[in-house]
């Protein structure tokens, strides 16, 4: 038992660590569509939407993407 998981965690680490090696080039295509700016309400510099959330790159603040409409 302790021999397969052992097995299939160390599939697990390849596959990840594949998908590491070859996400730097295939990244850059979905994120550039996906990548959304709003203005950060603390700072005003420009924060990064991920998904649902902001987070602003300059004072470091985040929260919901639905509170700032
Ligand atoms: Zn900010």
């Amino acid at each position: 038992m302790i021999a397969c998981i052992l097995f299939i965690a160390g599939i697990i680490l390849l596959v990840s660590l594949l998908k590491n090696r070859s996400n730097p080039s295939q990244k850059n295509h979905p994120q550039a569509k996906t990548v959304k700016t709003v203005r950060c309400p603390t700072c005003g510099a420009q924060a990064i939407v991920r998904g649902r959330t902001w987070d602003c790159g300059y004072c470091g603040d985040c929260g919901n993407y639905s509170s700032l409409k």
